[in-house]
């Protein structure tokens, strides 16, 4: 059959009504914009203030964004608690998305190419200092793991440099991204999706993962309950989940799992290995995702699969410790092909984009991950949510 471009377009704009996009949404008037803004600034272990700070003139390169909301990654929860990074005092929060309301005369497109307009809805992914000029296309290579990102920066001048505010300056040489076709819930979850867009990149180098792969999901958190779904979306139907919580494992079927088993109820590695083999009907898995950051876990997940299949280790955002494998049953006899990931790229970002308007399209409950939403002035009540680990997703939204 053939779709003419008007079909096609007709298609587009009714998936795009469905995302709950923007159009409706009208610019705030450069007159409505106050003279302070608020911030959650860090400025001990366990201490958030609400601090009160002018709302400066925006230079020529520069973008002000009412902040709407933020989700609340691990690594802000880590800095909470214990300040690893040597940020405080600072201002928090980097899966942040809001709306233009000034810009200067310089800016007009977002680093895709797209037009920005006062009223689109923005999120930011990494600052280039050195280098303003850069795009999405130069950028297949530059992980975020060595660049600057909002929320993440040390406390400066203006102050308005994360995304636990009322209001953000984006400066110069900043990379951002016109969202406006998404709406708040999916656009707090860019960045943990990203993670996952960038592993899905990972594990297809190894020409292993195929559209009727057998492959095994191990941790439903959110990155394993995204894993899932990206899954989804590519095709891949035969996804058997694997956590130790029913609860998840719920989700994980909601997320486009085909069956799940509870590694609880099977006890040794030799037991939760024939329970996975069974369901896949008496098959190892082809490809396996580590999504816990379990020693133990990265031990296990070579049993699942098959021999010259593949896994993808994705876990360990930080270090959790050594993990002990035989290298000659679990690598070398089986010839397996092992790629670990971690953060991602520029390029996976907007990819992310895209996956969300799909998962959307086929009906994946992905906005169900936020589970938590508190204003900035329970921010602190966010922060002890998300370490208590209930939940999935907890995010900050400005009323
Ligand atoms: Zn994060």
């Amino acid at each position: 059959m053939d779709i003419n471009s008007a079909q096609i377009e007709a298609i587009v704009k009714e998936v795009l009504s469905g995302l709950g996009g923007s159009s409706s949404s009208k610019p705030a008037a450069s007159g409505n914009i106050p003279a302070t803004s608020r911030v959650a600034m860090l400025t001990g272990i366990e201490k958030v203030e609400i601090k009160e700070y002018p709302i400066p003139e925006i230079g020529d390169d520069d973008i002000l964004v009412k902040v709407e909301g933020c989700g609340i990654c691990g690594t802000d929860a880590h800095e909470y608690k214990r300040d690893p990074f040597g940020l405080i005092p600072v201002v928090l929060g980097h899966e942040g998305t809001g709306e233009i309301v000034k810009m200067g005369k310089n800016v007009k497109k977002d680093s895709a190419g797209k037009p920005l307009n006062l009223g689109d809805k923005v999120v930011t992914c990494m600052i280039f200092k050195d280098n303003p000029d850069i795009t999405m296309f130069d950028l297949n290579k530059q992980n975020v793991g060595g660049a600057d990102v909002y929320g993440l920066l040390p406390d400066d001048e203006t102050h308005l440099n994360g995304w636990f505010a009322d209001y953000i300056v984006i400066r110069k040489g900043s990379t951002v991204f016109n969202v406006s076709d998404l709406n708040l819930d999916l656009r707090i979850l860019i960045e943990p999706c990203a993670v996952l867009i960038h592993a899905v990149e990972r594990a297809k180098t190894t020409g292993i993962l195929r559209f009727n792969s057998r492959v095994v999901v191990q941790g439903c958190g959110p990155i394993g309950l995204i894993c899932i779904a990206i899954l989804r979306t590519m095709g891949i139907e035969n996804i058997v989940a694997v956590d130790g919580e029913e609860k998840r494992l719920d989700f994980a079927k909601e997320m486009g799992a085909t069956t799940s088993v509870n590694f609880k109820n099977h006890s040794g590695i030799e037991a939760l290995a024939g329970a996975v083999k069974d369901a896949f009907g008496g098959y190892e898995a082809d490809f396996a995702f580590q999504c816990t950051g379990s020693p133990v876990a990265h031990s296990n997940v070579y049993k699942f699969i098959r021999n010259g299949g593949g896994l993808c280790e994705l876990g360990f955002f930080i270090n959790g410790g050594d993990a002990t494998i035989n290298p000659h049953f679990d690598l070398c006899s089986k010839e397996i092909t092992l790629v670990g990931s971690w953060v991602y790229t520029l390029r996976d970002y907007a990819t992310t984009f895209d996956f969300l308007k799909r998962a959307k399209g086929i009906g994946l409950p992905l906005e169900k991950l936020i589970t938590h939403k508190y204003p900035l002035s329970q921010i602190d009540e966010a922060y002890k949510t998300n370490i208590k680990m209930e939940g999935l997703k907890i995010a900050v939204i400005n009323e």
